[in-house]
């Protein structure tokens, strides 16, 4: 009989795809530094040709990648021979793992004797970087070579060299004739930021990920290319020392690093048995976002040295230790459609709507796209399998289509001309990334619904109770078109809504009428103006102290306020030529919101009155919160940033760029005795 086309594929020929599959990714990421599918993907594939090789045992091939190490070596490095070899690790996820290796561990060590709190283990963390081995003889950094495929690797001795964490000689005055180190070459996430924005500038390719961009900038033809690049090491374990005392433990290994130079990260424990794992694993994992550089997971290691021997190795890793690695924070899905939202300012985001996917640890189903040139730089078609990314509390991100993997019937997105919700025509000024809708809140509900609910918002009007789903129903049931419509409610109209009893409505009543009551400041940014936030909102009212001056005002006085620059004047000009936002405004003042007068002559009278202060440095008596409770008591302002409009930057010890931009633009700078004088006391 033909075979079906469609039969299932045999054994052989699904381990001959995920081995060919899994071959392609390890070269693209230990060869090339440039995945093209997540951690997540590799490992699902990996564990199921382990499992399949686990039920055929005679589908094993010696080249299988579930017996390898690593990757190919780059030709153009020397080549280094590793004495002792570079390994991998056993990677679990689940409890059960964890708790299956505590168990493998001590049932091993029965065998020689060894039992109960004899064994102890150690716990690092797993550093999200490159493998490294560093020789050191008499003292003196001699050789570093990457893992390669854990039995040669790449010589990187002149790069390791410029990593100013590697120590060139050992900080002791007996050092062991041989020592070789193992750790990991990591880059902190600020430097990997800095590096692809300067990437993307230069017009390069950026990189994926941090550790990428330290194998990448390693494994560089060219070592000062390497010394340009923020490159960290920390050392996590020891194949080789002669002449020395060999610690007992790997945490005496740890501490013995650390007093002879060698970097050690300071997140470490000892613990008794696999619930202690746990506890450290959460204990970490919550507070993973906060470090300086990224680890996918716990490593766990029998902590004496001479039980880790014992113990010995398994084809490609150690049986002595394993990765707990943490819930994958990168994904792939298909994008099944991009759809766009309209926003209160009629901004228009495309947002793609997801096959849902498990990421970060929750289900992810859509993803803002940000705007069109976003989606052209990152390559996403409707149809696209894409990589989506979801890191702690950040919301989830489309990082990039894995363009191989595109179907025949994947489509571009194509910005719609008019706005999905009121029709009116899209436009897209060309100086601006963000397309928008041109209907405004008069014809375009998105925007009046928005604009309505950033009213009512805590920092604006402070309206309790008006929620969005509230606002909604107003809105689509034409009871309201304004803000000062929402005065004119009265208990029938509101009552006569979903799920709003008269209890509620005279609640919703009540707080509209306390929020009558309010500020020039919150009034100015209640109204919504585009590039109007909180703080130039309070800077007009302080300046003008009055809602017509700002309404009749023209380019050149409203440049003379802090915090506006041309924008947020061509902003406010274009909000207060509009009639009905002018008529808006009066509607408000007749219905009886009001704000205190600011009075002109107390403005004069505090010493530091329209100046704006920038703090820099370490002042010798002062903190930063003191100088700046002093500063805004007297009328002043503080700043983050030094611009020409900076009255005085007052200056303590360590001062740094604020400082030198300070004395460029030719900005006052003051001590704090200085500044004690200006201020009278
Ligand atoms: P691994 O990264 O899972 O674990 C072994 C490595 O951990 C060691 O070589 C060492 O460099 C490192 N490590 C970090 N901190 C350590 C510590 N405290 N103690 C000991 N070792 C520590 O294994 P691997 O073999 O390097 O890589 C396999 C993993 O790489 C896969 O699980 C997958 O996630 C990823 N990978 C991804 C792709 C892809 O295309 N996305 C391709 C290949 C591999």
């Amino acid at each position: 009989m033909q075979p079906d086309l469609f039969d299932a594929p045999s054994p052989e020929q699904q381990a001959a795809d995920y081995r060919s599959r899994l071959n392609r990714y390890n070269s693209e990421y230990y060869t090339q530094d440039a995945p093209s599918v997540p951690d997540a993907e590799y490992d699902r594939l990996f564990l199921l040709l382990q499992a399949l090789e686990a039920a055929h045992p005679h589908l094993i091939t010696p080249d299988s990648p579930t017996r390898r190490v690593g990757g190919a070596v780059l030709p153009s490095f020397k080549q280094i021979q590793h004495v002792v070899p570079m390994l991998s690790l056993n990677n679990g996820f689940e409890d059960a793992d964890v708790y299956a290796f505590e168990r493998r561990v001590r049932e091993a060590l029965a065998e020689d004797g060894i039992e109960g709190s004899d064994i102890r283990f150690a716990a690092d963390l797993k550093f999200d970087g490159l493998a490294i081995s560093l020789v050191y003889r008499h003292g003196v950094l001699v050789q570093a070579a990457t893992r390669g495929d854990g039995s040669v690797g790449e010589d990187v001795t002149e790069h390791c060299r410029t990593i100013r964490s590697v120590p060139l000689r050992l900080h002791t005055a007996t050092p062991p004739d041989l020592l070789e180190v193992r750790g990991e070459v990591i880059m902190y996430k600020n430097d990997f930021e800095a590096l692809n924005a300067r990437q993307r500038l230069a017009n390069l390719k950026e990189f994926a990920n941090p550790r990428n961009a330290a194998a990448g900038s390693l494994r560089q033809l060219d070592a000062k290319v390497t010394a340009q690049r923020a490159l960290r090491f920390f050392a996590y374990g020891m194949a080789r020392c002669e002449g020395a005392q060999i610690p007992a433990t790997h945490s005496e290994l740890l501490d013995w690093y650390t007093e002879i130079g060698i970097p050690v990260c300071q997140e470490q424990a000892i613990l008794t048995d696999a619930a202690d794992f746990l506890t450290f694993y959460h204990k970490i994992m919550q507070k993973r976002h906060e470090l300086p550089y990224e680890i996918d997971g716990i490593v766990y290691k029998v902590n004496t040295l001479r039980q880790q021997l014992q113990l010995g190795f398994v084809s490609r890793a150690p049986r002595f230790a394993m990765a707990h690695k943490f819930p994958a924070e990168e994904a792939l899905t298909t994008v099944l459609d991009i759809e766009v939202q309209v926003g209160r300012t009629g901004a228009i985001t495309p947002v793609a709507r997801l096959a849902p996917v498990q990421v970060g640890g929750v289900t992810v189903t859509n993803a803002t796209l940000h705007n069109e040139d976003e989606i052209r730089r990152k390559d996403i078609w409707i149809g696209d399998v894409v990589i989506v990314r979801r890191a702690g509390d950040v919301i989830p991100e489309v990082v990039a289509s894995v363009a191989d993997q595109r179907p025949a019937d994947a489509r571009v997105f194509v910005m719609p001309v008019n706005c999905p919700i009121c029709g009116s025509a899209i436009v897209k000024p060309e100086d601006e990334a963000i397309a928008r809708c041109s209907g405004g809140w008069v014809k375009c509900p998105a925007q009046r619904k928005g604009g309505l609910w950033h009213f009512a918002s805590r920092k604006a009007m402070c309206i309790d109770g008006l929620g969005e789903q509230l606002l909604e129903q107003l809105v689509d049931k034409n009871v309201i078109t304004t803000a000062a419509d929402l005065y004119k409610l009265g208990v029938s109209s509101l009552a006569a809504l979903d799920r709003m009893a008269d209890k509620s409505a005279q609640n919703i009543l009540k707080a509209l009428e306390a929020s009558k009551s309010t500020t020039l400041a919150r009034f100015i940014y209640a109204l919504g103006i585009r590039h109007v936030g909180e703080t130039t909102a309070k800077d007009l009212a302080r300046y003008f102290g009055d809602i017509h001056a700002i309404m009749d005002a023209g380019e050149e006085q409203l440049l003379q306020v802090d915090e506006v620059g041309p924008v947020v004047a061509k902003s406010l000009l274009l909000f207060f030529s509009d009639p009905l936002n002018r008529e808006l405004v009066e509607q408000l003042i007749a219905v009886g919101v009001h704000w205190p007068l600011i009075d002109a002559s107390e403005k004069q009278e505090k010493p530091f009155a329209g100046m704006t202060f920038v703090l820099t440095g370490t002042l010798p008596t002062l903190s930063r919160e003191a100088a700046a409770a002093l500063i805004e008591a007297a009328g002043g302002k503080v700043q983050s940033s030094v611009s020409k409009k900076t009255s005085v930057v007052l200056a303590g010890d360590d001062a740094g760029s604020k400082f030198i931009k300070a004395q460029q633009l030719g900005v006052r700078i003051i001590t704090e005795e200085e500044f004690y004088q200006l201020l009278g006391t």
